[in-house]
């Protein structure tokens, strides 16, 4: 039995997608979070468990809204998608081929409870083998790949990405077509949701350039420019603009090749660990307090991004609060007072009831001298 599995327990490991894949670029600093989703515990079941439930992952009414306009982009076997792809990447095209890797959603069959099972994964996947391989081969043909089935080696296990984005070759490259409800109102959208978009983008790329280098082909056939699809307006007409996923590729990369060294995390963590839910007819049993003692034994790095980004946010952050850690502030504060760990060793160093340690003394200093600006502007304040 390997680590992770007796860290899990008997349970089943949970799989991953790419927006649990794209989430750990969110806080690649944090070893609680690498753990977790290495060993592959139901994150969320384990912070409503310990008392900290979050509302996390998409409403209902997105998800709807999701589909909606999914279907909208592909009707007409993607008719209104072409003029798109044509005006964002500056083609001169006037057709595409439209495949699908999943025969049975073109038969009507969809995504069934049955399709996670592996045979149905091991087709799937080979039949996008099959599309990409042909794509390659044939640059002179424009198409659209539909509901690929990509892998990706996520620390050392082998993870299914269900679809959640078309591919489009033209000429020699392979972009990444990422569909999104959010609106794009006179060429802006929403900031965090089009960073989200572009993580989540880039985990596609990065398994799609594993895929070509699994087939012998080059790796940045694969475009970092990813085509993202959304309503213009409010209204449901899509409208597509390039997003460029280097920054996102680079950070997603350096975070997977962590978990790979998942082994050194787990080296540094007390012994007798176990992050085991013992759930019985689907409920947890192990007591929360003794669950709460076992999560706390493994490092985090909470932030307030983490809200946005991992079901255990609220249990991190009551756990930084509590311990008065200056990750609550945000990384901009924990930047600014690298080296010191807590608001209270902040205050200290501020007002002079701490000796600056030799690592702390520029931060003191900078401290004081804030500290000394406040203090005059209160006092002209109260003057005036
Ligand atoms: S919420 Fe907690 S476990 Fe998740 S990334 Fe943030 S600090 Fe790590």
């Amino acid at each position: 039995m390997s680590r992770l599995d007796a860290l899990r327990g008997p349970t089943p490991p949970l799989d991953h997608n790419a927006r649990s894949i794209a989430a750990l670029a969110a806080n690649p600093a944090c070893d609680r979070r690498a753990v977790l989703d290495a060993v592959g515990v139901d994150k969320n079941l384990m912070a409503v468990h310990l008392g900290y439930s979050a509302q996390f992952g998409q409403s209902p009414f997105a998800v709807v809204r999701t589909r909606q306009f999914e279907e909208i982009v592909r009707a007409g076997g993607g008719a209104g998608l072409l003029p798109l792809l044509r005006e964002a990447l500056g083609l001169s095209i006037d057709t595409a081929r439209w495949e699908s890797a999943d025969e049975s959603a073109d038969e009507g069959g969809g995504e069934s409870a049955e399709e996670g099972a592996g045979e149905a994964h091991a087709v799937r996947h080979t039949r996008t083998e099959a599309l990409v391989a042909r794509a390659a081969g044939d640059p002179g043909t424009a198409v659209v790949l539909d509901r690929l089935l990509l892998r990706l080696d996520v620390a050392g296990h082998e993870v299914h990405l269900e679809p959640g984005v078309l591919v489009f070759q033209a000429g020699e490259r392979f972009h990444v077509v990422t569909i999104k409800p959010f609106a794009v109102v006179d060429g802006q959208a929403e900031t965090g949701r089009v960073s989200a978009a572009a993580r989540e983008a880039a985990v596609y790329v990065h398994a799609m350039r594993a895929l070509l280098v699994r087939m012998g082909l080059a790796p940045d056939r694969v475009s970092h420019d990813v085509v993202l699809v959304c309503p213009e307006n409010f209204s449901n007409v899509p409208t597509a603009s390039l997003l460029d996923v280097r920054r996102e590729l680079s950070v997603l990369a350096w975070q997977l090749a962590r978990l790979t060294r998942i082994d050194r995390i787990l080296d540094g963590l007390p012994s007798g660990l176990s992050l085991d839910l013992r759930i019985e007819a689907g409920v947890p049993t192990r007591p929360a307090a003794d669950l709460d003692e076992a999560v706390s034994g493994i490092a985090a790095r909470y932030a307030p991004e983490c809200l946005s980004a991992c079901e255990m946010a609220y249990f991190c952050r009551a756990e930084a609060r509590s311990g008065g850690a200056l990750d609550a502030l945000g990384r901009a504060v924990r930047d600014d007072l690298g080296g010191v760990e807590t608001v209270g060793a902040a205050i200290g160093l501020a007002t002079g009831t701490r000796t600056a340690t030799a690592g702390e003394q520029g931060v003191a200093e900078r401290l004081r001298h804030i500290r000394k600006i406040y203090q005059e502007t209160v006092a002209q304040e109260t003057v005036a």
